[in-house]
């Protein structure tokens, strides 16, 4: 009997869904046989990206790609196939004194993932993105031959596969440097912002820090539009940490997390909830600024220590919304796209706010450039896409783009800044969308 492999496949945002073949496979014969004889073909990963990026007429899953191939732990260098996850090369790494010089809020997306969206963390300002580690990878090109890509090996296909959104292949397995770092803890300052001026002024003043992020709540108005808590953080070095984290200072004891265990039902978030959410956040922290040590998944990953979290917004789904706008012009364009979301009453529960450094011009594909970030998520409803459109306006007056790992609907002109990418057997449904201007 011949297997059936259509499935339903949808990413994070549980939108779009779509019922498509998918295949997974670890013998490189039945990959390349698979890329042979397919065309529309799109690589996938984790399936942490929010919208259609990995999704297509035939997917492949890269889940069987999960082996370690080597880690050298005198240079922090280490080698594994495309489909093992940021969590488990940390697994293997902390305890070493290593951690990845690039990590994006969720450690649940795989290698492959982190290089076809070049992804970034909240040190871009000050290390730029996950590409800037990466030594080489291996890649199934459209002709099913595997190439290896380097900055001096077909540094074309390199620099074209890094942001490219699995256009250019399969990346097939990677090599990456790691960090050193003598903790597992971070040291952390949290500052409230009681408006726009006060968090920029903060980014600003914060730019000699590894890592900084607010959150925004972005349902304030007039004198209180862009009240945040900005977070910023250095790896903490083992004299610093207090007596009770010094014994085991690369080891953190094993936590419960909770899984959220069926869809939320349609009512539960809406205005009047991300408001209360907003509010009860913001005063959580009462003085207006903490000093701690906290570990590395607190401070890097607070959205992992939930489950399956992405049913909360129901089954109708949702969407992140992720753009950049220039520096000079970040405070301007951010108040404007508050002001827009606020009026149009689609609340964002989450809304995180970060500073771009200068981008790489090499990673002509990567979606950062400097300026300042903003990333929103808006539960799915009939006038989202009104929304997104307008948001989408302001953010083409103001000269920035979408990045198109989160993208589900915004318009063609901010999201084609992809190139070199263009081939009939590597196809997804985004980049579909996206050509015919849908
Ligand atoms: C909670 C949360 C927080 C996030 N925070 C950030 C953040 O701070 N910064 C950031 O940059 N991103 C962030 N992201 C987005 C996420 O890092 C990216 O979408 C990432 O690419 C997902 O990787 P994945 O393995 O799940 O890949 P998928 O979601 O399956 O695919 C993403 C893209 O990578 C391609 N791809 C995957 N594997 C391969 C491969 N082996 N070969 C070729 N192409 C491949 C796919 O075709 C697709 O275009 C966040 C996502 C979530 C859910």
């Amino acid at each position: 009997m011949k297997a059936n492999f259509i499935q339903k496949v949808t990413n994070w945002g549980n939108f779009p869904v779509v019922e498509k073949e998918m295949r997974s496979d670890d013998s490189l014969n039945k990959i390349k046989e698979f890329v042979r004889n397919h065309n529309e073909i799109i690589a996938r990963g984790n399936g942490r990206c929010y919208g259609d990026a990995s999704l297509s007429e035939h997917i492949f899953s890269t889940k069987r790609l999960n082996k370690f191939i080597s880690f050298d732990r005198l240079n922090g260098i280490i080698e594994c196939e495309s489909g093992v996850l940021l969590s488990e090369v940390l697994e293997v790494v902390v305890t070493q004194g290593y951690f990845l010089y690039v990590t994006p809020g969720t450690k649940f997306i795989s290698i492959g993932g982190a290089i076809a969206s070049d992804v970034h963390g909240k040190n871009h300002h000050a290390e730029g993105c996950f590409s800037e580690y990466v030594l080489e990878f291996s890649l199934l090109n459209e002709h099913g031959e595997i190439v290896i890509c380097s900055r001096t090996e077909n540094s074309d296909k390199f620099w074209a596969t890094i942001g490219g959104m699995g256009l250019t292949g399969i990346i097939l397995s990677a090599k990456f440097k790691l960090k050193n770092i003598e903790t597992a803890y971070i040291r952390q300052e949290s500052i409230k912002a009681e408006n726009l001026d006060e968090i920029f002024r903060l980014f600003e003043e914060s730019e000699s820090w590894t890592y900084s992020v607010a959150w925004i709540d972005c349902l304030q108005t007039g004198k209180n539009i862009g009240r945040s808590i900005l977070m910023r953080g250095e790896h903490a070095f083992r004299h610093q940490l207090p007596d009770n984290l010094q014994d085991n200072p690369l080891r953190l004891k094993p936590k419960f997390s909770p899984t959220v265990p069926f869809y939320f039902p349609n009512f539960v978030l809406n205005n009047f909830t991300v408001k209360l959410f907003n509010t009860l956040y913001f005063k959580k922290q009462r003085s207006k600024e903490v000093k701690n040590y906290i570990d590395y998944e607190t401070f890097f990953y607070p959205l992992d220590a939930i489950n399956e979290w992405n049913k909360i917004y129901g089954k109708r789904g949702f969407i992140q919304y992720q753009m950049v706008i220039p520096k000079e012009k970040g405070k301007e364009g951010m108040k404007q796209i508050l002001e827009t979301i606020a009026k149009s009453g689609n609340g964002s529960f989450l809304a995180v706010l970060k500073l771009f450094g200068k981008n790489n011009p090499e990673a002509y594909n990567s979606f950062p450039f400097e300026g300042y970030t903003l990333a929103l998520d808006f539960k799915v409803n009939r006038n989202l896409k009104t929304l997104v459109h307008q948001l989408d306006e302001i953010v083409e007056e103001f000269g920035g783009r979408i990045y198109l790992t989160k993208d589900a609907m915004s318009k063609s002109s901010l999201t084609n800044y992809l190139q070199n990418v263009q081939n009939p057997k590597f196809v997804s449904h985004q980049h579909k969308r996206i050509i015919n201007n849908i």
